[in-house]
């Protein structure tokens, strides 16, 4: 293989991705726009309804154009040879290769950022506004960006300069020891995440003594789960937009409830929410979580050890030699169809939790509170009551409304 038959191939990923992805939306705007299923009719008004298909009609337009435009800069970017380019200036000055490749992951950074950065701000300060659930002033949204900024530059830096710094040392056969690096890494940040990470982009407070409390406290008892790990999270800063997660392991673990859910919902719903994130606690979804990112992590370190000192990578992108930067942002582009189908299996198994999280939510507090819950989320967010299957498939990590409220009905039947 020469470097131009790499760069078509590249080419024709992007082409592939784009193309799915169109037809994936579509099929599921047409899906979106049918008959509602008579289980959740009723639960729009013919004006909520049309608001919740306009809403994401505009989403999907935004999408579709910067998406057009992130495909047209690519296709630019790679017929130019722009990145070969950008890593020549780069080593104009300096000779440290992990300088070179830090700064060539800056610039691409920034600039994709800037050129992301109109549709993210109208999505936001328009699409979101315009519907009622922007919470986010301007200064939120900077703070952000510089946060996000910081703490990536510290991570990806860190981790990039450290796969540098092994490549040069112990080049690509000992791929499993940089893997095994990576692992700890993981390890690291799902103890940093929910008690350093978040906690920068938001406050979280335990959960206050009162009726709710006593509630959960009861609910807590009766399935020996801890109770000092409960906190409130000040979502609303945000988005009206409501939810619930676990994050962490062992003892660093958190169950958080946005104060967002907690305003919209009544008591027992909430206990219900609750109960559902308990049941993934219970049933090991946050270890198994762990293991399956772990294991994808050593797929793609043993397919980029392949290709990091292959220099017709590089050429393909109009560089010279192999460039460690351009290889893995080429790397990138190449493992997105694999990924696609990683994530098929990954969101199959995701709903599969849900399913048993909201299965030992029926079992263990009320099953008819949390259909309540789930339809008021769902509603309060205008979300699509209709997805098409295929689109399901690959972009839901969890089950559509009307699938989840089928099941929690039968676990309750059979209790
Ligand atoms: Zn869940």
């Amino acid at each position: 293989m020469d470097a131009i038959t790499i760069k078509w191939i590249v080419v024709g990923v992007l082409g592939f991705n784009f193309l799915i992805d169109k037809w994936l939306s579509m099929l599921n705007d047409r899906h979106e726009r049918g008959v509602v299923p008579p289980e959740l009719d009723g639960l729009y008004s013919p004006e909520e309804r049309l608001k919740s298909l306009n809403y994401h009609d505009e989403l999907k337009k935004l999408g579709n154009w910067s998406g057009l435009v992130s495909l047209v800069l690519t296709l630019v970017v790679i017929f130019s040879g722009a990145l070969g380019s950008l890593e020549h200036w780069i080593g104009q000055y300096t000779d440290s290769t992990i300088f070179i490749t830090l700064g060539f992951f800056a610039a691409i950074t920034i600039i994709s950022d800037v050129i992301s950065l109109p549709f993210d701000w109208y999505g936001t300060f328009t699409i979101e506004q315009k519907y009622g659930f922007n919470k986010m002033t301007p200064k939120t949204f900077w703070l952000d960006k510089a946060k996000g900024y910081a703490l990536g530059g510290l991570l990806s830096g860190g981790l990039l300069a450290g796969l540098v710094a092994f490549l040069e040392n112990y080049g690509t056969s000992y791929w499993y020891v940089f893997w095994l690096i990576l692992v700890g890494f993981l390890f690291l940040m799902n103890i940093l995440y929910p008690t350093v990470i978040m906690p920068l982009f938001n406050k979280f407070t335990p959960l206050e003594a009162g009726v709710l409390r006593s509630s959960i406290e009861r609910y807590s008892a009766s399935v020996d789960f801890p109770l000092q790990n409960i906190f409130v999270m000040d979502g609303s800063k945000r988005s009206t937009k409501a939810n619930a997660f676990f994050a962490g392991l062992g003892k660093f673990k958190r169950l958080v409830l946005f104060d967002t859910l907690i305003e919209e919902l009544e008591e027992e719903e909430i206990v219900g929410v609750f109960a559902h994130e308990v049941g993934h606690f219970k049933k090991g979804h946050i270890y198994q979580g762990f293991i399956i990112g772990a294991m994808q992590m050593g797929l793609m370190v043993f397919l980029f050890s392949w290709m990091v000192t292959n220099p017709l990578f590089t050429e393909a992108m109009g560089g010279s030699g192999y460039s460690i930067g351009i290889n893995l942002l080429v790397f990138g582009l190449l493992f997105s169809p694999l990924n696609l189908i990683l994530g098929f299996f990954a969101n199959l198994l995701s709903r599969k939790n849900e399913y048993e999280a909201d299965a030992y939510a029926a079992s263990t507090a009320s099953g008819s509170a949390l259909i309540e819950a789930l339809k008021k989320i769902s509603t309060k967010s205008l979300s699509g009551l209709n997805p098409h299957p295929y689109f399901v498939a690959l972009h839901y990590s969890h089950p559509p409304l009307l699938y989840r409220i089928r099941a929690i009905q039968e676990e309750t039947v059979k209790q």
